[in-house]
Formats: C-alpha cells, sequence, structure tokens
C-alpha cells in the first residue's frame, strides 16, 4: 500500500502531508492540511510555486524527520530533533562551555612595548 507524501510550504515553514489525508482535488490556498508533524496548517496562494508563489521557507525538521522514518531512511541518516529549548535569547550565557568570543577590543594599536 504506497502512501504519498509531498511537500508543502504552509504558515512560514515547509511541511509535509500525506496525500491519502486530502481529497482527490488536492490542496488549494485557504485550505488547512494535516502535517506529517501532527499540526493543521493554512498555506496561502504565496505557498504555490505553480501560483506564482516562492518556497523560501525553511524545512520543517519534524517532517523531514517524520518522512525520512516513513520511507525507511537508515538509522544514521535520519537527525535528531531539535531539542525543544527556551524562546531565543532566554537561556543565552549558559555556562556550555562552548562561547565563542568574537571581541576584538584586545587589538590594541598603541601597543608598541
Ligand atoms: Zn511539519
Amino acid at each position: 500500500m504506497a502512501v504519498r507524501l509531498r511537500w508543502q510550504q504552509a504558515e512560514n515553514q515547509r511541511h509535509a502531508y500525506d496525500t491519502a489525508t486530502l481529497s482527490k482535488s488536492g490542496l488549494r490556498p485557504g485550505m488547512p492540511f494535516q502535517t506529517l508533524c501532527e499540526r493543521t496548517v493554512t498555506p496561502t496562494q504565496d505557498d504555490f510555486t505553480e501560483l506564482g508563489g516562492l518556497w523560501l521557507a525553511e524545512t520543517c525538521p519534524y517532517c523531514d524527520r517524520a518522512w525520512r522514518l516513513h520511507a525507511g531512511f537508515p538509522a544514521d541518516e535520519i537527525p535528531p530533533l531539535p531539542q525543544k529549548g527556551p524562546p531565543m535569547g532566554v537561556s543565552r550565557g549558559t555556562d556550555n562551555g562552548q562561547v565563542v568570543v568574537t571581541d576584538d577590543t584586545n587589538a590594541d594599536p598603541s601597543d608598541d612595548d
């Protein structure tokens, strides 16, 4: 039993969906659909390349993983899910040993000892 998965950009991410969950007419702008990451999103006209839209959104990592699992990818080709951490900017500056110092104020032109 073949399941046909497809990608569709919607709500600022490129999600994958199972075409079996849709009617034969397929997706249309303004028509919500269920993604592999178990969300319901609604594409707009700009999300359809055939309607003049552009696919500039990033690939949804959850859909990507779900697709690979579904397609039977080997385990080492299935990336781990991104961690659901706190929002950006909250956890900055923690002592994780990976702080990269890009401060160039140490460049002192008067150091002519
Ligand atoms: Zn998704």
